[in-house]
């Protein structure tokens, strides 16, 4: 199991002259983990997430990274948040500067980088959030969802071992949502630790590795979110609805459907669990199956041409570069969240469909639709698409 990055032991906050916001918090949080901080309006997320990266000192108990207490002073906290990084929820609190490139370059200038090192991490930082080019624009003239990528490309510019977002989908659409939390999907991927709050518990559910549940001030449950949001009366008491496939979980078995132990956390896994309720094949045709196209690679025209001879293939953008890139191409997307699921939903009803993505996801269409196939007892071919035979 890996390292506690950051703990917090019996903390307490009062906002001067206001209520008791924290009220006795305790727990640990491991490297590479993503966790969910849910619940109602007013229970204590955002000063928790405050309390975090050392924004706001406790008045009780103590706050640790890396086994070490946080300590408060100038140097102290100066490093702590090169090493926990912050969005806010409203980027145009964050967004200060009157350029993308000078407002991502905040961060690095002030750890005293050199002008070369700052121009590297500001370059690295937008190409990583899909904004590549954008670096001399007014970020006021920017979308929703834009901006809360340049905020996000800020932080990321002084590469943080943990990203801390406080409501990462506020003020955006579904679509933005999607791509946000694909952009959170991929950083941990690399190994970033990520915290979020939300009182979305729909959007918690199935990104989150561990969710805690707070009211009031205090932690209601902290688990695995199908054991966080799986008892009604916690999940009522937070004034929150159970994740719905959770609830259609518990709902096919008090009917006495037998039931596999793990829950579902996608229609696919949804999926299965009623197959399997109701004794049914999962695939009632031969599968079909899934060409993946890299775009690091050089073949984004033959491609273009391949797409063209098949013209209603479904095909997923899978990582915010990929999808950026498939934009620009003019390929159309008719997925960009969940992709991988969708396309082996797809293959179950015996249809084919194609995976556009960068170098390090490609492995992982492989996997998942390998170790969904061996779960299964069924073949479901991925094969990479060749820029050299054009197929
Ligand atoms: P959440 O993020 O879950 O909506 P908050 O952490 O913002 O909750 O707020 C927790 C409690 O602290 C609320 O009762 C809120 O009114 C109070 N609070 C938040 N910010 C301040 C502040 N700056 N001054 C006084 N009270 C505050």
């Amino acid at each position: 199991m890996s390292r506690i990055i950051l703990e917090a032991r019996d903390i307490r906050y009062r906002y001067p002259r206001g209520m008791e916001a924290i009220r006795g918090i305790s727990f640990h949080i491991r490297r590479g983990e993503k966790i969910a901080v849910v619940g109602p309006n007013g229970a204590g997320k955002s000063t928790l997430l405050l309390l975090f990266n050392g924004m706001i000192r406790p008045d009780a108990g103590m706050m640790l990274f890396d086994n070490e207490p946080f300590g408060y002073d100038k140097a102290s906290l100066r490093t702590l948040r090169k090493r926990v990084g912050f969005v806010l929820q409203n980027p145009d609190r964050q967004i200060i500067a009157p350029t993308v490139f000078q407002d991502v370059a905040f961060g690095p200038v002030n750890l005293g980088y050199s002008e070369r090192d700052v121009k590297h991490a500001v370059e690295g930082a937008l190409r990583y959030v899909g904004l590549e080019g954008f670096e001399r624009r007014p970020p006021h003239q920017l979308s929703g969802g834009e901006k809360k990528r340049v905020a996000i490309a800020g932080v990321l510019a002084m590469d943080p071992d943990v990203l801390i977002i406080d409501e990462p989908t506020s003020g955006l659409d579904p679509s933005g949502s999607e791509d946000i939390m694909e952009l959170l999907d991929e950083l941990n991927t690399q190994g970033k630790t990520i915290i979020i709050s939300t009182h979305d518990i729909e959007l918690a559910y199935p990104w989150a590795d561990r969710a805690i549940l707070l009211l009031e001030g205090k932690i209601l449950q902290e688990d695995v979110p199908d054991v966080a949001f799986g008892r009604p009366e916690c999940v009522r008491k937070a004034h929150l609805s159970m994740p719905t496939l959770l609830e259609l979980y518990f709902e096919l078995q008090k009917r006495g459907f037998s039931m596999p132990e793990r829950k579902p956390r996608t229609v696919l896994d949804m999926l299965n669990v009623i197959d399997r309720a109701f004794q049914n094949r999962l695939c009632y045709t031969e599968p079909g199956s899934i060409t993946v196209f890299n775009v690091d690679s050089e073949g984004f025209d033959s491609f273009g041409c391949w797409l063209k001879e098949h013209p209603d293939l479904p095909v997923g953008a899978m990582g915010t570069r990929a999808k950026q890139l498939a934009r620009d191409h003019q390929i159309h997307m008719d997925f960009t969240y969940g992709v991988i699921d969708k396309c082996i939903l797809k293959a179950l009803l015996g249809e084919n469909s194609a995976i556009v993505t960068t170098g390090s996801m490609v492995m992982r269409v492989s996997e998942r639709v390998a170790a969904f196939g061996k779960e299964n007892g069924l073949f479901i071919g991925v094969s990479f698409f060749d820029a050299g035979t054009g197929e």
